[in-house]
C-alpha cells in the first residue's frame, strides 16, 4: 500500500560492510558487541540486528528488555545483551528470551537469580555481565562496593560473571586523561573480583564505544584485559552505521590519529532519509511563509511543499537555516517547521514538480546532507538526530547504497 512519502532506506550492505571493516581493525585481539539499542540507531532493530549477524557479530547489545525480546525474534542464535537495566518483574523475560543481563545491584542480581531457579537451570548458568562505575556516575557499582555484590556468584549460585563491563565517558577526548582514571578503577575492580575468588575467572572485559574503537584507547584496553586473562570486547554503535564520531578540540585541528582519518573514509552512511514534493506554489514579493509567518518572500518566489515535518523528527530549529537536496541541488528550507509539513524555497532550481524525490539527510547526485550537518544545524549530536526520526517514517531496506 503506498504511504505517506517519508521515509529512510538502510542500506543492510553498508552496515554488513561497516561491521566487518571495524571487526578487521579490532581484530585478533578483540570482539565487537554491535549496538542495536533505540531501534538500532533509528535505523531500525528488525533490518540492522540480523544484517549484524550476518556480517558476523555474535553479539549485540540493545537497551531494554524489551527490545532484547524483538531483537531474539529476528536473531535466534545471537548472543542479546541488555545494556540498559533489567527493572523490577522483568527477569523471567531475560530467561524466557535468552537474554544476557547488564548488572550492578543485589535487587536485580536476586531478581535474575530467582528467575533462573523458577526455570531449573544449573549452577553457573545464567551469565551476568557486571557493570563497574569507573567514573560516569551512572549505571555502575564503584570497585568499593564490590563485596556483597560479589558474594552473589559465590558457589552453588545460578549466576556466572561471564564479563566485567564499564563504559567510558570521554573517550573522544584527546588528551585520554579521564580514560586512564577510569582504566585505573577498572583495575582495581578486577583485583578485588580476583580476591573473591569466585568458581570461575569471567571470559571478557567489555569496555568502550566507536570513539575508543576508533581513536587511540583500543590498545591500551586490550592491554589491560591481557593483563588479567580475559578477551577484550568493544561496543560500537554509531560507527557500525557509518558515522565516525568526532573527537574534541584537540583533535579538530588536523591532530587526529591517523586510524580514525582512515577509517572515517572507509565507513559508509547507512541511512538516507527522505521525502517528496507534494505541490509546487509560486508566490508574490511580500508574502508570508508559515507560521508567524517568520519568512516573507523577498521576490517572486516559486515554492515546494514537502511531507516531511518535526513530527517526523526533522528539528524545528533548522526552520530559516537549512537546505534540502532537490534535483541534485541545495534549496533553503523557508519558513518555520510544521508538524508535518515544511516548505522549501525552489526559485533558483528550475523544473521542480510534485513527486520529486527530496533527500533530507544522506545524498542526491554530487551533493550530500550528513547527519554532522543537522547536528550543527539543531545544536545537538549525530546520535540525537538518529534516534529522533519518528516511529511513522517507513524504514525500508535497499541492497546497495
Ligand atoms: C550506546 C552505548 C555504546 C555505543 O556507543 P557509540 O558511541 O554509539 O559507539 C556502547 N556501550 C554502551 C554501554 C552504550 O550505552
Amino acid at each position: 500500500m503506498p504511504t505517506r512519502p517519508c521515509w529512510v532506506e538502510i542500506s543492510t550492505r553498508s552496515l554488513e560492510d561497516n561491521y566487518r571493516f571495524l571487526q578487521s581493525l579490532a581484530a585478533p585481539s578483540t570482539e565487537l558487541m554491535a549496538i542495536v539499542k533505540a531501534n538500532a540507531y533509528g535505523h531500525s532493530l528488525g533490518l540492522s540486528a540480523p544484517a549484524a549477524a550476518r556480517a558476523g557479530a555474535r553479539w549485540l547489545g540493545v537497551t531494554s528488555v524489551e527490545e532484547g525480546a524483538a531483537a531474539r525474534a529476528v536473531c535466534p542464535g545471537s548472543r542479546i545483551v541488555v545494556i540498559g537495566g533489567v527493572f523490577p518483574g522483568q527477569s523471567p523475560m531475560v530467561v524466557e528470551h535468552g537474554l544476557t543481563a547488564v548488572a550492578w545491584d543485589l535487587r536485580q542480581l536476586d531478581e535474575l537469580e530467582a528467575a533462573a531457579r523458577e526455570s531449573g537451570v544449573s549452577p553457573g548458568a545464567l551469565p551476568i555481565h557486571l557493570e563497574i562505575d569507573t567514573g560516569m556516575s551512572r549505571q555502575g557499582v564503584a570497585p568499593g562496593e564490590l563485596g556483597l555484590i560479589l558474594s552473589r556468584f559465590g558457589a552453588g549460585s545460578l549466576l556466572r560473571l561471564e564479563a566485567v563491563m564499564t563504559h567510558l565517558y570521554a573517550s573522544d577526548e584527546a588528551s585520554g586523561a579521564a580514560t586512564g582514571r577510569q582504566l585505573q578503577q577498572l583495575n582495581e575492580a578486577l583485583k578485588r573480583i580476583e580476591q573473591a575468588t569466585l568458581p570461575s575467572w569471567p571470559g571478557w572485559l567489555s569496555v568502550g564505544a566507536s570513539a575508543a574503537l576508533l581513536g587511540t584507547e583500543a590498545a591500551t584496553i586490550a592491554d589491560l584485559a591481557r593483563r588479567w586473562r580475559l578477551k577484550t570486547m568493544l561496543r560500537p554503535g554509531l560507527a557500525l552505521y557509518g558515522i565516525a564520531p568526532r573527537f574534541c578540540p584537540a583533535f579538530e585541528s588536523g591532530q587526529e590519529p591517523p586510524a580514525l582519518v582512515a577509517a572515517r573514509a572507509d565507513l559508509k552512511p547507512v541511512l538516507t532519509w527522505k521525502t517528496r514534493v507534494v505541490s509546487v506554489r509560486t508566490v508574490p514579493a511580500g508574502a508570508e511563509i508559515g507560521y508567524n509567518g517568520t519568512f516573507l518572500a523577498t521576490e517572486r518566489m516559486r515554492l515546494a511543499l514537502l511531507a516531511v515535518g518535526y513530527a517526523d523528527g526533522l528539528d524545528r530549529r533548522l526552520g530559516n537555516r537549512f537546505s534540502l537536496l532537490v534535483r541534485g541541488e541545495r534549496a533553503p528550507l523557508v519558513g518555520r517547521i510544521s508538524m508535518d509539513q515544511s516548505v522549501l524555497d525552489v526559485t533558483e532550481i528550475p523544473g521542480v514538480e510534485a513527486g520529486d524525490e527530496v533527500v533530507i539527510l544522506g545524498s542526491q547526485g554530487t551533493e550530500s546532507i550528513s547527519v554532522f550537518d543537522h547536528a550543527d544545524a539543531a545544536g545537538t549530536i549525530p546520535w540525537e538526530v538518529f534516534t529522533r526520526i519518528g516511529p511513522r517514517v517507513a524504514r525500508i531496506a535497499v541492497k546497495s547504497r
